[in-house]
């Protein structure tokens, strides 16, 4: 009798053991079916990038059906140049860059990378040739090197070194006891939000993507680091097509163009000193930025 209850035992937990493997798998699917916002299109083609040109044309987009949030956004990012976005809080500055990268796909509208409409490209090719410098970057609980080394598995020490001096946290790690072995995230060292920036900036100069997506962080930065960061900025995006989202209008002020988008809506566009002879909503939002840091200077300096 024993001789049989071990093995029905046994297979009394194997099958619990698949059971509870296939709930699992179950809920992954859930997960990913839900987490699945866009799917490649039926016989999808592979993005080709020969100069990077970005088209958004007439965009319109909601998150949910009744509450539209962009209305028939229009501009373009010439190969190799610089447009940063502007304007209020919830204008919508951060869709435009999700819908770049296609963790959406627009309402209406298209955007078109080289002239290929991005919805019928893999969104693998996609994001290869997309690098994203986020808000707020989330480092792994692993190295530095590690952290860096994501941009391009397999990069060796010295090019993960050189993209960290482009980005200038090369000196800030050299510093730390380990070095690039130094194990940072929510587990390890606690990087400040421009650091962490940097780490991001030279992960997305060792993937070298032709296309840059800049979510410039919102967090206050005195006037040093915010001069670091736009020089880093600029190292970043040299001769890369850039979007950047901008929050200061320091950081826009040598773009090629400045798209002021209001409540979803383009409803200026120009250089920074065309804006400025304009003396419309740009002009505006420069005077109050000018006149907050002018506050702020005296404690500052
Ligand atoms: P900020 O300067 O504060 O970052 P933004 O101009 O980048 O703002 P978006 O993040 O693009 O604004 O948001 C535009 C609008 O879309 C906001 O009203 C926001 O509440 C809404 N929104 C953003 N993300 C989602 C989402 N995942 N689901 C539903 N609504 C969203």
């Amino acid at each position: 009798m024993i001789q049989l209850y071990i093995p029905l035992n046994f297979l009394g937990v194997i099958y619990r053991e698949i059971k509870q493997a296939l709930t699992d798998l179950d809920k992954m699917f859930n997960l990913l079916e839900r987490e699945r916002e866009v799917a490649d299109a039926p016989g999808a083609a592979e993005l080709r990038v020969s100069d990077g040109a970005v088209r958004f044309e007439s965009v319109d987009f909601a998150y949910d059906p009744a509450r539209p949030i962009l209305h028939g956004v229009s501009f373009e990012i010439p190969a190799g140049r610089t447009v940063a976005v502007v304007g209020a809080s919830g204008a919508g500055k951060s869709t435009l860059a999700r819908l770049l990268y296609r963790f959406y796909d627009v309402s209406g509208g298209r955007i078109t990378i080289d002239g290929q409409d991005i919805r019928g490209v893999t969104q693998q090719s996609l994001r290869r040739a997309i690098g994203i410098v986020p808000q707020d970057t989330v480092l792994f609980n692993d190295s530095v090197e590690f952290n860096i080394a994501y941009g391009r598995p397999g990069a060796s020490r010295a090019e993960v070194e050189a993209a960290a001096r482009s980005a200038h946290i090369h000196d800030f790690i050299a510093a730390t006891p380990q070095g690039y072995e130094t194990v940072v995230g929510e587990r390890g060292l606690k990087l400040s939000g421009g650091e962490k920036q940097r780490v991001a900036i030279a992960r997305t100069l060792l993937k070298n993507p032709a296309i840059l997506i800049f979510d410039e962080a919102t967090s206050a930065l005195d006037s040093a680091n915010e001069r670091a960061i736009q020089a880093e900025l600029k190292s970043a995006a040299q001769g890369k097509t850039a979007l950047v989202i901008a929050h200061r209008l320091s950081t826009v002020v040598d773009a090629h163009e400045i798209v002021v988008l209001d409540h979803g809506r383009v409803v200026e566009r120009g250089a920074h000193a065309e804006l400025l002879a304009r003396d419309g909503r740009y002009a505006e939002m420069w005077r109050l930025q000018q006149a907050a840091r002018d506050a702020d200077e005296p404690a500052d300096a």
